[in-house]
């Protein structure tokens, strides 16, 4: 479940990079990593054709070191969904806000409460 959750501020985040500048799939898992998500390229070139299908991404094929490789740069429809990802997150995420890091340390509801 929690891998859902990753997958879409991931999702997000290669979408953000994509309006920058054109990125291409190694880049993007070495990008991930500096944030701590260390993604296969069997993970991360599913969601990179996803966004290209969905029209979020355009690819562009250019000679590096006589190969060739895909660069993936954001569409206008990516730009526009990833303003809107990120202020549908904000609105969500803004909420739990700074107390976050508190939340594990509350008791949960009694139901969920292992006793010995
Ligand atoms: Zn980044």
């Amino acid at each position: 479940m929690i891998r859902d959750f990753f997958l879409g501020f991931i999702k997000i985040h290669i979408l953000f990079h994509a309006t920058e500048a054109p990125v291409y799939g190694l880049e993007m898992i070495r990008e991930l990593e500096t944030h701590g998500y260390r993604l296969s390229p069997g993970t991360l070139y599913p969601i990179l054709h996803k966004l290209e299908k969905r029209g979020y991404l355009q690819t562009e094929r250019r000679i590096v070191n006589g190969k060739i490789r895909k660069y993936y740069a954001a569409t206008a429809l990516g730009r526009s969904a990833l303003v809107e990802a990120y202020e549908k997150a904000r609105e969500l995420l803004g909420e739990i806000g700074p107390g976050a890091e508190g939340i594990s340390q509350q008791e949960g509801p009694p139901g969920k409460v292992k006793t010995k």
